[in-house]
């Protein structure tokens, strides 16, 4: 089984993906830390993310799982860097592989994957045995970033938040090259007036509607 999750930062989707692929018992693969990774690659080598569509190609290509490890990955600096490159489409290219490789072969044994990010159900995963769209009003979103960056023990200024949210938004909305969108046929699930749990359970009934289980697991 293949659940792709897609949407903005900070819409929740990320905790969402990682609660269904426990409670099915899948892989999970945030491929915003991939980008993220490739970003970090391209800093430590000097070059200026988004400014050398070579140099960024080539970071991607040489990206291992390993790299998604790295310390400061989440740093809100990397985060605008790998938006950056995410635009470039040689990035995108040799980054595809690396997520359908995931997709199609979970480690661990397990029985499929979920993976969430901006693109698993418009071109990642588009065969998906289920895609669903994140989303939530842009306040809440730079309130949640904001909280998680202060509770990290990170500065943080909440105008600041807001701005740099928009930007990343418009960069990964506008560029030409798989833009976040929701797929055809993905169900946009808005998270405003949810929390964790409400988002997971309102998930989980999207999964059992289109996988009942089989006669032998129901209960
Ligand atoms: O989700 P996260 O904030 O970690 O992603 C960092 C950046 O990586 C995003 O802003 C986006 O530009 C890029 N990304 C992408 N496609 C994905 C996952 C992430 O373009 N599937």
């Amino acid at each position: 089984m293949i659940i792709a999750i897609d949407g903005p930062g900070a819409s929740g989707k990320g905790t969402l993906a990682r609660r269904l692929a426990a409670a099915l018992d899948l892989a999970y693969l945030d491929t915003g830390m991939i980008y993220r990774a490739a970003a970090a690659r391209m800093i430590e080598s000097g070059a200026e993310p988004g400014g050398d569509p070579e140099a960024a190609g080539a970071a991607a290509r040489a990206l291992v799982f390993a790299d998604l490890e790295r310390a400061g990955l989440r740093e809100e600096n990397i985060g605008q860097a790998a938006s950056r490159i995410a635009a470039i489409p040689a990035v995108r290219a040799a980054l595809l592989d690396l997520q359908r490789r995931f997709a199609s072969h979970p480690p661990e044994g397990k029985k499929g994957a979920v993976l969430d990010g901006r693109d698993i159900g418009t071109v990642v995963c588009p065969r998906a045995d289920i895609k669903i769209f994140v989303t939530a009003h842009p306040e809440t979103r730079a309130a949640r970033r904001h909280k998680e960056l202060l509770d990290r023990g990170e500065a943080s200024i909440y105008a600041r938040v807001v701005q740099e949210m928009e930007a990343r938004d418009a960069r990964d909305s506008a560029r030409d090259v798989a833009p976040m969108k929701p797929a055809p046929g993905a169900f946009v699930l808005d998270t405003s007036e949810m929390d964790a749990d409400a988002a997971f359970e309102a998930a989980m009934r999207i999964v059992m509607a289109q996988q009942p289980p089989s006669p032998a697991q129901a209960p």
